[in-house]
């Protein structure tokens, strides 16, 4: 039995006859831009999130664009975000001219530290972009005082985490911006690119909205230099189908992260911080757990552990191979060492670099099976006790 990092077919497969009806339906009505769906998306998106206002776009990469340029970040910025994420987070910064300010992580939860965002802060600072990595949220509750006391505006990247609480409030809502992408890997994956902005301030919503149709206001005039962000009407009408079952899919990847929590923390070769170890040292462990905090809902868009050890990762991937299980490297390289940010003489961020050598995750989507998820378990503890 070959068990994949992923697969979309299961959850597609299961709404298929209703995909293929809203794709004719849309196909038939020769209205592909804007309208009835994108307005429909947007209003059952801001519902299902907890947020006022929702903005259909056309990737959650364009989603952090765009909410960068609607906060007026541009060249002579700097705007903090962790070190540990995937590159759109920082390519979006560089690409309006700010400079982007990498900060490290935590070793177990893996999102960025407040302390080290304060300590990055200069009088050029004007955003922090906390990732809400994995589907975890970052400490808003620490970052919204900081982003307060210095007047920063806070675009919360929640690319891997819709649906996902901080203290009961859901990620996006938080923070002036939420950007959410529906890549078809993500919670509730799309059919191709896709994404939204989130907005709680009118004014800042409107910025938004304007931006994504070239910074036009009224029609044919420009005030802004804006782009074209828009969301395809087949795609939101395709999501739509989807979004109703958002809980359940994220019910499932809870179960599963659960399953691997009890399973794999029951081995003495395994350590699992918790809250009180989260600043300890390293302990002498194969394989460490994700550290969650109970004040989170956590979406797990990926379960991720680390493996430390001069070669330690690499027998770990080449163990579950062996046994054909699909594993990932999410991400093996930290943003302060790409090629195209050497520019920026980074500083280093020593966590992030050594989570970046030491991390791999293991199927957990919610199609998986309880057969399935057994048979990931028995080759990790295999290989622990090899
Ligand atoms: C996927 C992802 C993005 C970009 O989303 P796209 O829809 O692929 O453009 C941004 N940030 C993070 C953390 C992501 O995982």
């Amino acid at each position: 039995m070959s068990i994949p990092l992923f697969d979309l077919t299961r959850q597609n497969d299961a709404l298929m006859d209703e995909l293929l009806a809203t794709a004719e339906r849309v196909l038939r009505s020769g209205r592909y831009i804007m309208g009835d769906e994108i307005d429909g998306l947007e209003a059952e998106a801001a519902q299902a999130l907890g947020s006022v206002n929702s903005l259909a776009v056309s990737s959650g990469t364009d989603a952090i664009l765009l909410a960068l340029m609607a906060a007026g970040i541009g060249p002579g910025d700097e705007v903090i975000l962790p070190d540990f994420t995937f590159f759109a987070t920082g390519g979006c910064v560089a690409r309006t001219g700010a400079r982007p300010v990498f900060v490290d992580v935590c070793p177990y939860s893996y999102n960025l530290l407040p302390e080290a965002v304060e300590a990055a802060i200069t009088e050029k600072t004007r955003a922090i972009i906390p990732v809400h990595l994995f589907g975890q949220s970052a400490d808003m509750s620490r970052l919204m005082p900081i982003a307060q006391k210095h007047g920063l505006r806070v675009i919360e990247d929640c690319a891997q985490s819709i649906g996902a609480k901080h203290h009961g409030d859901y990620v996006g809502s938080i923070g002036d911006y939420g950007a959410i992408s529906f890549f078809p890997t993500k919670n509730l994956g799309g059919f191709g690119d896709g994404g939204l902005v989130l907005a709680s301030d009118p004014i800042d919503f409107g910025r938004a909205k304007i931006m994504r149709v070239h910074g036009m206001e009224p029609k044919y005039y420009h005030p802004e230099t804006g782009g074209n962000f828009r969301m395809d009407a087949i795609q939101a009408a395709l999501l739509r189908i989807k979004l109703p079952h958002l809980s359940s899919y994220n019910a499932g990847r809870q179960a599963n992260a659960e399953y691997y929590l009890k399973t794999f923390g029951e081995n003495p070769q395994v350590f699992s911080p918790t809250e009180d170890t989260a600043t300890a040292t390293q302990p002498e462990a194969r394989l460490i757990l994700p550290l969650t905090y109970s004040h989170n809902e956590v979406t797990w868009n990926q379960f991720t552990v680390r493996i430390p050890g001069e070669g330690a990762r690499e027998s770990f991937r080449n163990h579950l191979q062996e046994h054909e299980i699909g594993t990932e490297i999410y991400y093996p390289l930290p943003l302060s060492q790409q090629k195209c940010f050497e520019r920026y003489s980074p500083d280093a961020c020593p966590t992030a670099a050594m989570v970046a050598d030491e991390c791999v995750s293991l199927p957990i989507f919610p199609e998986l099976t309880s057969d399935e998820r057994e048979k990931v378990a028995e080759a990790v503890l295999s290989w622990l006790n090899q």
